[in-house]
């Protein structure tokens, strides 16, 4: 791949010191951040390879979302006004019983187009039961970075034709993992994703977390505490709330991604702490199906890694990251007063703190040389943002970047994302679809489903 050079107006590094540049050049050789420099101190024209002018354009990290269902991008629309349980009862779990491999393809590459549009460039996915390959083919040939597995369910009391036994879950995840775990070079990884307590037996629980040694740095992907009577149907069966359970049964560690996390009492709040369990926050799905809110600004002064996830389509109903990072800080400040859950700290929850999450954080998550160039370039100087560089001070200039980013920007605002140095993204155009074909085929897949 040719080398680039981005001029650009700010750099937002995200690193250690959040340290933000500006009238800076990156220079991206094979896929990685070769050098940040002033453009000043950039001899520009002899430059071996493409320069591409953003001048204008704020860079940032690609975001990076912890939770996503692609499997129920096709279902979006279908399911709202709903709680939880009759969500998944007379909704989901009806759709995505009614998948046939066609259907699924749809659906992911809508979620995926979704997705890379809005500059998210890495995800955590949670699959669906069956016809797994198809999600694995669609992120490999899609190029984002991605961890994603089966969905695991061997019970299902809400609706009982949609599981399988034990067995078949525990063999045809082991048979995935083997074959994708690792594949596109690395960039996609497998995460073991039994559903939650409510779909999965004990036994089901603890040999897949025994799988995973055969997968190292692979996750362990589930929802949990997400809403009240889903956690008092947990305690009637097991006796525990969600995470004194997972604890009990020996599947929390740093590589344990609980999604939700709302209802949990203060005992398995030090429990998260103790096994440095990572959460992904979603704040639309949890709004949404009116579910609650978790107490983020907890976990995060008691030390706990925080992400952010767009959840499924169903329950969103869209899937770019702005809508998380800028709902992430809103819900907090009428508990917590307005001081909670600063632009800063929400952006970095959408990048490098969901690349420590995935423990992918020496690849990417931030612009530093060394990592990974998956990034955005917002243009940020929309008639509804003048926000000004050059006055003022650094300081005030810096602040009002992070909050343009959180509080106003949304995806019309992406210019162009790049995953490992490649365009993916531009003006709107993702180069690894055909929007008005996925759309056409979405629709006709949907039918389908529909009439059976
Ligand atoms: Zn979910």
């Amino acid at each position: 791949m040719k080398s680039k050079l981005l001029l650009v107006r700010d750099v937002v590094t995200l690193n250690e010191r959040n340290d933000i540049f500006h009238d800076y050049a990156v220079e991206i050789n094979d896929g990685r951040i070769e050098r940040i420099a002033p453009s000043k101190d950039v001899n520009i024209r002899n430059f071996k390879g493409d320069v591409l002018d953003f001048s204008n354009c704020t860079l940032i990290p690609g975001f990076v979302q912890t939770h996503i269902h692609l499997c129920q991008t096709l279902f979006r629309g279908l399911a709202d006004d709903l709680e939880l349980l009759d969500w998944l009862q007379k909704r989901i779990f009806v759709y995505e019983s009614k998948h046939t491999k066609n259907s699924l393809r749809a659906s992911v590459r809508l979620g995926l187009h979704d997705l890379l549009t809005g500059g998210t460039t890495s995800i955590l996915d949670m699959g669906t039961l069956h016809h797994q390959e198809v999600i694995f083919e669609e992120l490999i040939s899609s190029g984002i970075r991605a961890f994603a597995g089966n969905c695991m369910m061997d019970q299902n009391d809400l609706y009982p034709a949609f599981c399988e036994p034990a067995e078949w879950n525990i063999n045809s995840t082991y048979s995935w993992a083997k074959e994708f775990h690792n594949s596109n070079n690395g960039k996609v990884k497998f995460g073991f994703a039994p559903r939650f307590v409510l779909s999965c037996s004990e036994n089901l629980l603890k040999e897949t977390k025994e799988m995973m040694k055969d997968f190292p740095l692979s996750m362990f992907h589930t929802h949990s505490s997400e809403n009240k009577s889903e956690v008092e149907t947990v305690r009637k069966m097991t006796g525990k709330e969600n995470v004194e359970y997972f604890e009990s049964i020996g599947i929390l560690d740093k590589h344990t991604v609980l999604a939700h996390c709302i209802h949990l009492n203060d005992n398995e709040i030090i429990t998260l702490k103790k096994n440095d369990v990572r959460v992904s926050h979603c704040p639309s799905s949890n709004l949404k199906l009116g579910s609650g809110i978790a107490n983020i600004p907890r976990y995060i002064s008691e030390g706990i890694s925080v992400s952010l996830g767009a959840d499924g389509a169903p329950c969103n109903n869209g899937l770019s990251a702005f809508n998380e990072m800028r709902l992430s800080a809103l819900i907090q400040k009428s508990i917590h007063g307005p001081t909670a859950m600063d632009a800063l700290t929400v952006l970095r929850l959408a990048t490098i703190e969901g690349a420590k999450a995935l423990h992918i954080q020496d690849e990417v998550g931030s612009v530093e040389v060394g990592k990974m160039a998956d990034l955005v370039l917002l243009n940020l100087e929309k008639a509804d943002q003048p926000i000004q560089s050059n006055i003022n001070g650094a300081t005030f200039i810096d602040s009002s970047i992070y909050s343009s980013i959180v509080y106003s920007a949304s995806k019309e605002n992406v210019k162009l994302v790049l995953i490992d140095g490649e365009i993916v993204v531009k003006d709107g155009r993702c180069f690894k679809y055909d929007e008005e074909g996925i759309i056409a085929d979405g629709k006709v897949e949907l039918s389908g489903i529909l009439k059976t």
